[in-house]
């Protein structure tokens, strides 16, 4: 190896859905949304010739639009790139303890990733046999928690009770709750509001599911103003534009088109409730979802094949070659007609 190797950081990455180039293929493998982002998005103009200013680094617009939404005040939100963006400066700015961050074993597989990259110490937590996150496993030293509410790739949601109770025996770290899936679940089930009550508690979010904008990349936190201009402290000192003009816009329109985002994701909630009663009957167990996928497994039948037969059949899956999730295929709800012809695929398969 030559010595400039030995000095490289070297990374284990995070490993990303695939994209793939065919098409025509029925494609629920990254839980994206498969209704487009509302039309009024498309209609938010953009002065072309202002593509050759810097955008705005405190990316005005939309944190004001945000705080509007969410009823709070715009120091108390944080835009970035996507919630992968956001979380990683959080890890940044929030997790610098020589206490172990917590997460559970079974979780956003980012989280290690940014911890290892970042040199953070972590624990993780095992889930139960069911895949539920015991909060009283999280009541003792620790350098930050994070967890996904609902979590991935199980589905499961956990209540605002859950959640305060963890806040409570938690006063001396920052507790980050990424509510990526939380607009799929039942309303109420969000602990944003929480972040008036609590200091120490981030709520992250993403356009990239609900709001159907996985392709422009923008992604809030909403927190106390002492965290947000900590986090904006760090990105200030990372990189000041990451969100560029385009995507300040779109965000802008999305958040104004109220009716269409409850529209589409009061569709796709339907559709994943029909389509766990068919696949139920057919003898797959599903994990209780509160998000825009299932957690699934056949009893009998190993989860690769399934997925390795589904794809030959222009049918995208997730398959995580994971100890305790290897049975499991995550399976994102699309169209009704979509998953018409996964229960089809299904059918004939089995
Ligand atoms: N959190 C969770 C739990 C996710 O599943 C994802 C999607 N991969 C993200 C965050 C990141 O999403 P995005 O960067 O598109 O906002």
């Amino acid at each position: 190896m030559a010595y400039w190797e030995e000095n490289v950081r070297k990374v284990e990455p995070y490993v990303p859905g695939e994209q793939p180039k065919v098409k025509n293929i029925i494609k629920l493998n990254t839980n994206e949304n498969p209704y487009g982002p509302s039309p009024k998005v498309s209609k938010a103009v953009f002065d072309f010739d202002s593509l050759r200013k810097y955008p705005d680094p405190a990316v005005t617009l939309l944190v004001e639009k945000l705080a509007e939404y969410h009823n709070t005040t715009k120091d108390r939100v944080f835009v970035g790139v996507g919630s992968d963006d956001v979380i990683a400066m959080a890890f940044m700015t929030f997790f610098n303890s020589d206490k172990p961050v917590l997460f559970p074993d079974i979780t956003y597989s980012f989280y290690p990733v940014w911890a290892n990259m970042l040199g953070i110490k972590y624990e993780t937590i095992p889930v139960d046999k069911d895949f539920n996150i015991i909060k009283e496993d999280y009541y003792r030293e620790n350098g930050g928690i994070i967890f996904p509410n609902p979590n991935a790739p199980t589905s499961k949601l956990v209540s605002r009770d859950f959640i305060i109770d963890i806040l409570k025996a938690n006063k001396d770290s920052v507790v980050i709750i990424d509510e990526a899936y939380i607009d799929f679940a039942k309303e109420g089930s969000s602990i944003i509001d929480l972040t008036e009550e609590y200091e120490n508690l981030l709520c992250v979010r993403t356009f990239s599911k609900s709001r159907s904008l996985a392709g422009m990349r923008i992604g809030y936190a909403v927190g106390n103003a002492k965290l947000i201009k900590y986090m904006n402290d760090v990105k200030y000192s990372y990189n000041s534009y990451t969100m560029n003009t385009p995507s300040i816009l779109y965000g802008v329109a999305s958040v104004e088109d109220d009716a269409y985002f409850k529209e589409t994701v009061k569709k796709i909630v339907d559709t994943r409730e029909k389509f766990v009663k068919e696949i139920e009957s057919m003898g797959f167990i599903v994990l209780p979802s509160a998000a825009n996928f299932v957690f699934a497994k056949y009893p009998g039948r190993d989860a690769v094949d399934i997925f390795d037969e589904a794809k030959k059949n222009g049918i995208y899956f997730r398959y995580f070659d994971q100890d305790r999730i290897r049975d499991y295929l995550r399976i994102t709800i699309g169209t009704d007609e979509e998953m018409d012809k996964v229960i089809d695929f299904f059918k004939s398969y089995l």
